[in-house]
C-alpha cells in the first residue's frame, strides 16, 4: 500500500471521468468530503465527484492498479470507515430518481435522497420504504436493510428492490437482479457496501398517500410509566402500525416547539394506515399514560412523514451505537432508564426503542442478506459530540449497551454496534460471495466484515 504523500498523479484518472477529481488542498475538496455527521468527516486520499456508472468505473480501476482502497459517500450519514489514504467516490451528482407510476417502481441513481422519492412519489398515491429521516441516502440505507414507518406493514427496504447495477471490484458495470448475478443481488440487498458501488437502484412502492400519525411528548416525570407502558402496549399493535418511543434531551433551540425547548422528554412516535378513528383507539392507551407537553399527532400526507420522528435535518457532528433486542421485558426497561432515564445524567441526546414484528420478521420473496428479522425490538443510542458532555458521549454508549446486554440478540446493519452484524450460516454465503467478487479487499473500508475475511 503506497502512503498519501507517494499519490499517484491523478491527471489520467481527471481525464477519464465526467467529474470532478480533487485532492486534499483543493478548492472544493472539503465541501466535498463533509457529509451529515461532522464528526466522521476524515481525508481520502482523493476522491472522485462521480457523475456516472462509467466515472465510478474509471475511479474503482485507477484505485485498484494504484493499490488503494475505495470508500463511497452519498449524505455521510452512515460513515463508520476511515476513509484515510482511500479513493472516495462521491455519489451525490448521480441523483436522478424516475417513478414508473403504472409499474410502481421508482429507478434511483447512487445520490438520490429519500425526499426526492417522496416527492416524486407522492402524486401518484405511491410512498417508498424510506425511514425515519428524509435526508437519508437511499441505496446507503437499502443496501443496509432498511427500516421504517412502514416496514412492519411491508417489509425491510431490501425486500422490495427489484434490480440493481453495480460496480464491482474488477471495474466492470454489472446488472444484478433475480437472474442476472443472483449471488450479488442476494447479498447485495443486506450487505451493504462490502460488495462494490451501486451506481443504480430500481424498487417497489407502496400505495400509501396519507397515515395518521406523529409524534406524542411527554415530561421526563412520566418516563418511567409511559416506556413499561408502551412495551407491553406495542406488541398489540397490527401489522399496520409502527411505533418508537425515544428519550429525548432536547436542544434550547427556537426552531423547536416552546414547550419542548431544552427539555428532557418522552416522545412515543406512532404511525397508522387505517383510518384516523382507527387509529385513535389504538392509540388511546398511551395517550392515557400521562398529560403530553404536546400532542403532535394526527392525519397527514404520507409526503409529512419526517414528522414522526422528527430527526434534526441539518448536519451534526455525532456517535451512535444499535442494538436489537430479542425481548423487552419490565427488567430490560428498567436497565435502560437506570442509565439513560432522566435521572441518570446521561449525555445522550436520542435513546430510541423500535417495534419490529409484522412483515419484517417474514422472509422476502427473493431472500436476502438482511440481518434482524427475528428482532422484536431495535434500539438506538445517539449522543452529540460538541458541547460540555461530549466527552461522556462514547461511554454513556458502551454503558447502555452493557445494561441491556442480556436481551440483545445482535445488532442491524443501519445502526451497528462493535464489529460487524452478520452473524450465522448467512454470514458464512456473505463473506464467500464478498471475497469471491472482492478478493483483494478493495471496498473493505466499508463495513468491517471484508476485513476479517481470510483473503486479506
Ligand atoms: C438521522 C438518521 C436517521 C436514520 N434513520 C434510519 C432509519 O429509520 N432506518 C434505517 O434503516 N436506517 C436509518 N439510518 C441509518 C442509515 O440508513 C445509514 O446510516 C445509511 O448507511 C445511510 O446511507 P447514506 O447513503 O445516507 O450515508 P453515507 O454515509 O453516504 O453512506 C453510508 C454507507 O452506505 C453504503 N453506501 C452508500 N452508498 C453506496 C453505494 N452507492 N453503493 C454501495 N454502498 C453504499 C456504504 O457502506 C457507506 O459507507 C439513519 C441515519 C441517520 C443519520
Amino acid at each position: 500500500m503506497s502512503t498519501a504523500s507517494s499519490l499517484p498523479d491523478t491527471t489520467a484518472l481527471a481525464a477519464a471521468v465526467a467529474g470532478p477529481v480533487l485532492v486534499p488542498g483543493d478548492p472544493g475538496f472539503a465541501e466535498e468530503v463533509t457529509g451529515y455527521n461532522l464528526a466522521a468527516v476524515t481525508a481520502p486520499a482523493v476522491v472522485v465527484g462521480a457523475t456516472s456508472a462509467d466515472d465510478v468505473a474509471e475511479a474503482v480501476r485507477w484505485a485498484v492498479v494504484n493499490d488503494r482502497k475505495v470508500a463511497v459517500q452519498a449524505t455521510g450519514h452512515g460513515l463508520y470507515a476511515d476513509l484515510g489514504d482511500t479513493v472516495l467516490i462521491s455519489t451525490r451528482r448521480m441523483d436522478t430518481v424516475n417513478v414508473d407510476p403504472d409499474a410502481r417502481t421508482a429507478r434511483v441513481g447512487a445520490g438520490a435522497r429519500w425526499r426526492a422519492v417522496i416527492d416524486a412519489a407522492a402524486p401518484h398515491g405511491l410512498a417508498p420504504l424510506n425511514g425515519s429521516s428524509s435526508t437519508v441516502g437511499v441505496v446507503g440505507y437499502t443496501t443496509g436493510g432498511g427500516l421504517g414507518p412502514l416496514s412492519r406493514r411491508f417489509g425491510f427496504a431490501a425486500d422490495h428492490v427489484r434490480r440493481l447495477e453495480i460496480v464491482t471490484a474488477d471495474g466492470q458495470v454489472r446488472e444484478v437482479d433475480p437472474e442476472r448475478n443472483a449471488d450479488l443481488f442476494w447479498a447485495v440487498r443486506g450487505g451493504k457496501g462490502n460488495l462494490g458501488i451501486v451506481t443504480e437502484m430500481e424498487f417497489d412502492l407502496m400505495p400509501v398517500a396519507r397515515f395518521y400519525g406523529g409524534g406524542i411528548f411527554l415530561p421526563a416525570a412520566a418516563a418511567r410509566e409511559v416506556l413499561h407502558a408502551w412495551r407491553t402496549w406495542a406488541p398489540t399493535l397490527p401489522d399496520d402500525a409502527s411505533t418508537s418511543v425515544a428519550l429525548l434531551q432536547l436542544p434550547p433551540d427556537p426552531a423547536l416547539p416552546e414547550p419542548l425547548r431544552g427539555r428532557y422528554a418522552v416522545h412515543v412516535r406512532f404511525t397508522h394506515l387505517g383510518t384516523a378513528a382507527e387509529g385513535e383507539v389504538l392509540l388511546a392507551p398511551m395517550r392515557a399514560v400521562a398529560e403530553p407537553l404536546l400532542d403532535a399527532v394526527g392525519e397527514m400526507p404520507y409526503a409529512a412523514i419526517d414528522a414522526v420522528h422528527m430527526d434534526p435535518p441539518q448536519p451534526l457532528p455525532f456517535a451512535d451505537r444499535g442494538a436489537t433486542l430479542a425481548s423487552l421485558p419490565a427488567e430490560a426497561v428498567d436497565a435502560l432508564l437506570g442509565v439513560s432515564g432522566p435521572e441518570a445524567g446521561s449525555p445522550l441526546a436520542i435513546v430510541e426503542l423500535r417495534l419490529l414484528g409484522g412483515a419484517i420478521a417474514r422472509a422476502p420473496q427473493v431472500p436476502n442478506a438482511v440481518v434482524g428479522r427475528d428482532a422484536a425490538f431495535s434500539l438506538v443510542a445517539i449522543g452529540v459530540l460538541a458541547g460540555p458532555s461530549a466527552g461522556g458521549v462514547p461511554g454513556a454508549l458502551k454503558g447502555l449497551a452493557a445494561a441491556v446486554e442480556p436481551w440483545t440478540s445482535g445488532a442491524l446493519v443501519n445502526f451497528p454496534a462493535d464489529g460487524d452484524p452478520w452473524n450465522g450460516p448467512d454470514r458464512e454465503r456473505l463473506e464467500e460471495i464478498v471475497v469471491r467478487h472482492d478478493p483483494a479487499g478493495t471496498f473493505a473500508t466499508n463495513l468491517a466484515l471484508a476485513r476479517r475475511s481470510p483473503a486479506r
